[in-house]
């Protein structure tokens, strides 16, 4: 139900629709750019590390690496994007170039993506006429019980109603997919969420200070633009851009908060389809449910119910050509970035510019890498695995991944706050943890999947029909622990509570994340720090409600769900805290979950660390060649990788919606905790880097 995406999700979850055009580079070999590697010697020498350490450890980073002007965020993460964009870049050309009779059915798959989406020519010719069909099909509506048949091939044809949590799938009307049982995950069913937005939240439409309002113009005007494009006069896509705009107001004012959605309790309504019909009498869901192929359950979980009351008003109130507006809208808007020029410029001057900041589009060949990479990726990931996550890389990985787990193992025998019966139970959950490396032990099956060369829009189509199908077959099936929710090459991580897995995509285990070329210092702050982060968010604020089963359970005994909250809520205040570049307020309570796996996953990779060392007959107070100590390296390393530029419009949207803190406070917030960092630095009490009011969880 909730991935806990590590950083990148910053910019993932944002960038679907932050798409551009240029040039296509050269394809060849060179054309790979360089990977950041560890150098400890980047200091800036004129800041007092116990003052601002990521100023000390990044000033100099930040000044040497100016945000690209088609980036909306730049640092490890985005170098590491590009360069495994340009491995996978590489794998698409020369398939698409080999002879069709060569090539094996998922050859064929890769390389027809690549021809079909790199050719802007096709795409300008064929875009809106691929579309013309369904946007005829709902201007051809003769009553609203028609909505239900209209949603249906909207969300079977637009990516993103499947996943209906993350704010990047902007689902049509609300989301719908395929979750565990909250109370039995050996079964998956059905599960309805709040959606209907166009805007990443809630706060974008009810937000009464002038930057919303602004944002809010220039939404009514994509909205407008789309329609024009598609052939409605002026004065027509002008009216019903404000008509659209209403509509989804009125869904934002009914939907759950990203605040209260933190907590799984407040989304957990099971009911059965009568029971959910008499939320939203006026919405056929059986119709929906048929042309969806959603396998049939005796239970559903809905998210939000006051959300589908309110859609319940919507329906009844507008009226059949509002509605018709709304669909229409959704299905433009949905569709825009994998059209022509004219629609993806559009959609690139709402979404990249006015929302993220971004000042030119990514150029063709990153933004169909990145289509293909959502649409196909575990076989586009194959050649990417093969090339670069060699056996060594995982073996050493996964010694990392049982080390790191050892460490938490010892961490919760040693916390004086917790009785012994809640340490039993936080010992069968870790026990049960299934970790998984680098790709999925088995490829997913594509041949259901056609992908043709000739038509870009029709191979997106398709593809999101198919990703659709594929969760809802799992209804009524036992739940599948090895399956992967993210490709091979993501530079990305997660852990899932309902499977309690923890998951590293090949795409994040490279450099400066794991590097084979450094130290053992340098891999644990960053590949161990990644690894700690997704191991403690099993015991975070959300996952700690979750047991070794991935069921909604409370194991802990009230009097230790008092003390962790007590501690909870220390963290949370300390990441509470305005943001004057972006005008608005870090919440803690927002990105409790991931500051407590920033705190916590870094004292499971230095434990980690200094028992391997001790193994070795090493310590961490050795000093290497380069005049430093292992701790004074590991500290360094880590916040090297949180080093970054962000756009200040960027920064805003993600203090608005995101549950990670800014990286800034990933590392001061972070080593202002450790007594460990006041030692490796001499920093003393009353300097900024030591806090007076620690806090700590794990
Ligand atoms: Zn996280």
């Amino acid at each position: 139900m909730r991935s806990s995406l590590l950083c990148a999700a910053l910019i993932s979850i944002f960038c679907l629709s932050v798409f551009a055009q240029t040039t296509t580079p050269a394809n060849s070999e060179q054309s790979v750019p360089e990977l950041d590697h560890f150098d400890a010697a980047k200091v800036d020498k004129s800041v007092d590390p116990c003052t601002d350490f990521y100023q000390y450890s990044c000033n100099r980073w930040i000044k040497d690496n100016p945000l690209p002007a088609d980036e909306i965020f730049w640092g490890a993460f985005g170098k590491l994007q590009l360069w495994n964009e340009a491995v996978l870049h590489q794998t698409a050309v020369a398939t698409a170039a080999k002879p069709a009779a060569e090539r094996t059915p998922i050859e064929q798959k890769v390389g027809d993506y690549w021809t079909a989406c790199i050719d802007e020519k096709q795409r300008n010719a064929t875009a809106l006429e691929t579309l013309r069909p369904a946007l005829e099909r709902i201007d051809h509506m003769r009553s609203k019980s028609e909505i239900a048949e209209i949603l249906a091939a909207i969300h079977l044809s637009v990516y993103g109603s499947w996943n209906p949590s993350d704010p990047e799938t902007y689902a049509a009307m609300f989301g719908f997919g395929a979750q565990p049982d909250f109370h039995d995950t050996t079964h998956v069913i059905p599960q309805f969420d709040q959606g209907g937005m166009g805007m990443p939240g809630r706060d974008f439409y009810l937000n009464n200070d002038e930057k919303s309002a602004d944002i809010r113009k220039s939404y009514l005007g994509y909205i407008a633009k789309l329609f024009e494009l598609s052939g409605i006069p002026s004065a027509k896509a002008h009216a019903d851009a404000e008509i659209v705009l209403r509509m989804e107001t009125a869904m934002a004012q009914a939907t759950m908060d990203v605040v209260k959605r933190r907590d799984p309790m407040n989304l957990d309504h099971e009911m059965g389809l009568d029971e959910v019909k008499k939320l939203t009498p006026d919405f056929d869901f059986a119709r929906y449910l048929q042309l969806v192929d959603a396998p049939a359950s005796s239970k559903f979980i809905v998210t939000t119910p006051d959300f589908f009351r309110a859609l319940q008003q919507l329906i009844a109130n507008e009226t059949l050509d509002h509605w018709q507006s709304y669909l229409k809208w959704h299905l433009l808007t949905g569709s825009a970035a994998e059209m022509s020029d004219d629609f993806v410029n559009a959609n690139f001057e709402f979404y990249g510019k006015t929302l993220f900041g971004a000042k030119a589009l990514l150029p063709l060949w990153r933004r169909c890498v990145q289509a293909e990479d959502r649409d196909i990726g575990q076989a586009l990931g194959q050649a990417y695995v093969a090339r670069a996550f060699p056996p060594e890389s995982k073996q050493r990985v996964q010694e990392m991944v049982k080390n790191i787990e050892a460490a938490l193992s010892t961490d919760i025998d040693s916390m004086d706050w917790m009785s012994p019966e809640t340490k039993k139970q936080a010992h069968i959950k870790l026990t049960a943890q299934i970790d998984k490396i680098g790709y999925p032990d088995h490829w997913r099956d594509y041949s259901a999947l056609e992908i043709r060369p000739d038509n870009h829009l029709e191979n997106v189509r398709r593809s999101a029909a198919f990703e659709l199908h594929r969760q809802l077959k799992k209804i009524g099936k036992p739940l599948d622990r090895t399956q992967w929710g993210m490709t091979p090459p993501s530079v990305n991580a997660y852990e899932d509570p309902q499977t309690n897995t923890i998951n590293f995509p090949a795409g994040i285990l490279q450099p400066p994340f794991f590097d084979p070329a450094k130290d053992d210092s340098v891999n644990y702050a960053a590949a161990g720090a990644v690894i700690g982060h997704e191991t403690i968010h099993g015991f975070d604020d959300q996952g700690r409600k979750f047991d070794e089963n991935g069921n909604l359970r409370d194991w802990w005994t009230p009097s230790d769900a008092q003390a962790y909250e007590k501690r909870g809520d220390c963290i949370a205040d300390q990441y509470t805290e305005f943001v004057p570049e972006a005008g608005v307020k870090q919440d803690g309570r927002l990105t409790q979950g991931e500051n407590t796996a920033d705190n916590g996953g870094i004292h499971l990779a230095l434990s980690a660390l200094e028992s391997d060392l001790k193994a070795k007959g090493e310590s961490l107070d050795a000093v290497g060649e380069d005049g430093l100590t292992a701790l004074q390296r590991f500290f360094l390393a880590y916040a090297d990788i949180w080093c970054s530029n962000v756009r200040p419009e960027m920064m805003r949207t993600l203090l608005l919606m995101n549950p990670h803190p800014l990286d800034k406070y990933r590392v001061n917030n972070v080593v202002s905790n450790m007594p460990e960092f006041a030692k490796a630095f001499g920093c003393h009490k009353g300097q900024a880097m030591v806090r007076a009011n620690a806090c700590r969880v794990w």
